[in-house]
């Protein structure tokens, strides 16, 4: 039962002494054990750490000590660094790589207290919209196993679906936050580019990067960001800005704020049962006093275009470094060092990877550079600028977070373009570089639904206020998978 209650109730009771986080943690191994073959949400589990830092916590807590996440269980998408724990990617270029330091991310939250379970399964380099494109094999849908859970954040999405952690952490390049979060049914947020550092976070494409967290709430989310959040030295993109108390005010009216209805996301691509469940969440948003009108982001059509050139691009020179010298899998017995490069990287990326790098190299080659990439930035340029003209209008933006529900697995990965198309009201955001949210509003044919918000840079804090104001009008959120409550 215990696994029921949210982060925020957890890391209560446990500050009370109603619960020990051994106790906790316990449970939440036995459910990840019994879990893993019909989920496999986790690449590594971390019993014996976890329990032991759990025995810190329950130590920590009896004093009347410990940070505010003290014994509550968490999971790390494995693209955070963790010292003495392998850190994958997803790939098997890095299946035995034991990163030397903590990530940011991973430093503040053990030093707030949270207890960390395992690292989890993603799609291999955070490159994918399902899941299956993890050397660990896909992630599965915990409403419907025979579904992707989402990508590339399927394992920490389905994780908090099921309830076997509390919340976890992602990243978000194109939507891998708030694309599985909207497929599992959780509350994800994907914070303005540079508010979380990315340091000893695996870079994809390090112009859109962002870490973030996936928990059950927007509460939870308000609490897990607030450690995470801040200033880092060793990210020279990680914004000094002070860290606002997420969590206070979340409870305050949502009385006159200025809602956009983002026009251009309902269009024909909108399953009609998604589009249903969104029209009554915003019908729920004006009944608390919120202000409602259609906005129109008009370039928001060349998003697709634009990503797909500008990600691939920083992929493949943020993926040089794997050349199994330096880093990575090596090959067997290599007859010199031209084989050696090559058969390593042959070997260690997959498919999907290897697509992206050849794309990226080709987009930033001689005489294509201007046409494409230099392209690609401008219309990046003109999104941004549709976003600042919206924001001077209204306070946040709202739309779907994903065209369908969850879909079969093994449907789109032979046709790279439709799953490319998952994404496509949730890049903008990453282009712009502003924080965006999906938050569950509904089910179609018994599948989640996300509603997604997007506000101005640095507004976390309303798009979580929003949040959790429609949360407590609702209980989209409170929703468990039968076989998993
Ligand atoms: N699905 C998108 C891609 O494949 C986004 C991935 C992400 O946000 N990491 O690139």
């Amino acid at each position: 039962m215990i696994h029921r209650h949210t982060l925020t109730r957890l890391a209560a009771d446990l500050r009370a002494r109603k619960l020990s986080s051994v106790e906790l943690v316990r449970t939440c191994l036995g459910r990840i054990e019994a879990s893993q073959p019909a989920l496999n949400a986790f690449i590594s589990i971390t019993a014996e750490q976890a329990l032991d830092a759990a025995q810190a916590a329950d130590r920590a807590l009896a004093r009347g000590d410990g940070g505010p996440l003290a014994g509550v269980p968490i999971g790390h998408k494995d693209l955070f660094c963790t010292a003495g724990v392998r850190t994958t990617c997803g790939s098997r270029m890095l299946e035995n790589f034991v990163s030397p330091y903590d990530a940011t991310v991973v430093e503040r939250l053990k030093a707030a207290g949270a207890v960390v379970l395992g690292k989890l399964n993603m799609d291999e380099f955070a490159m994918g919209s399902s899941n299956e494109t993890s050397y660990y094999g896909p992630v599965h849908n915990p409403w419907n196993t025979d579904m992707v859970p989402g990508g590339s954040s399927g394992g920490s999405a389905a994780a908090v679906c099921a309830r076997l952690i509390s919340a976890a952490t992602a990243t978000d390049t194109g939507g891998s936050i708030r694309q599985p979060a909207a497929l599992c049914g959780v509350t994800g947020i994907k914070p303005t580019y540079g508010r979380v550092s990315r340091y000893g976070m695996i870079a994809f494409a390090s112009s859109l990067d962002q870490g973030g967290v996936i928990a059950a709430s927007a509460e939870d989310a308000a609490l897990m960001l607030r450690e995470m959040a801040g200033f880092d030295r060793r990210d020279s993109t990680s914004v000094d800005a002070p860290v606002p108390d997420y969590v206070a005010g979340l409870e305050a009216p949502l009385e006159g704020l200025k809602i956009g209805v983002l026009k251009e996301f309902f269009d024909e691509g909108l399953d009609p049962d998604n589009e249903r469940c969104i029209r009554e969440a915003l019908s729920v948003l004006a009944r608390l006093g919120a202000g409602l009108r259609e906005v129109s982001l008009p370039n928001i059509s060349l998003s697709v275009p634009a990503y797909y050139v500008v990600a691939p691009a920083e992929c493949s020179s943020n993926l040089a470094r794997y050349d199994g010298v330096r880093f990575g899998h090596r090959c067997e017995s290599p007859r010199d060092l031209q084989d050696l490069y090559k058969r390593s990287r042959s070997e260690g990326f997959g498919a999907e990877v290897k697509r992206r790098i050849m794309t990226g190299t080709y987009v930033l080659s001689t005489g294509y550079y201007d046409a494409y990439y230099l392209k690609a930035q401008r219309v990046r340029q003109l999104i941004a600028a549709d976003f600042q003209r919206a924001f001077g209008e209204v306070d946040l933006l709202v739309g779907p977070a994903t065209p369908t529900a969850a879909f079969p697995l093994g449907s789109k990965v032979a046709d790279p373009i439709t799953m490319y198309l998952n994404d496509i009201y949730t890049i903008s955001a990453n282009l712009a570089g502003v924080p965006a949210m999906s938050i569950p509003c509904g089910f179609a044919q018994g599948l989640p639904v996300g509603l997604q918000l997007i506000g101005p840079h640095f507004a976390e804090q309303r798009l979580l206020h929003a949040a959790h104001r429609y949360q407590l009008e609702t209980d989209w959120h409170l929703r468990i998978p039968e076989r998993f409550a």
